[in-house]
């Protein structure tokens, strides 16, 4: 019976299971993925100074007005 082993090795999974969903990073790679920052109705990438005001939109400034 080892009770101490089986908490160091929680401990350890949930620290870099944190480190890895980093929002900030999660953002990113979806940008560089292509998995949001073109419009849906042109294909044209979206600005990225409209993603920062808008990251949930599938416009461009173009489409949207
Ligand atoms: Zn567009």
């Amino acid at each position: 019976m080892t009770p101490r082993v089986n908490h160091t090795a929680s401990r350890n999974r949930a620290t870099s299971v944190t480190s890895r969903r980093d929002p900030g990073d999660a953002a990113l790679a979806r940008i560089e993925a292509g998995e949001y920052g073109e419009c849906v109705q042109c294909g044209k990438k979206i600005a990225e100074k409209r993603l920062e005001l808008l990251p949930d939109t599938r416009l461009c400034a173009n489409c949207a007005t």
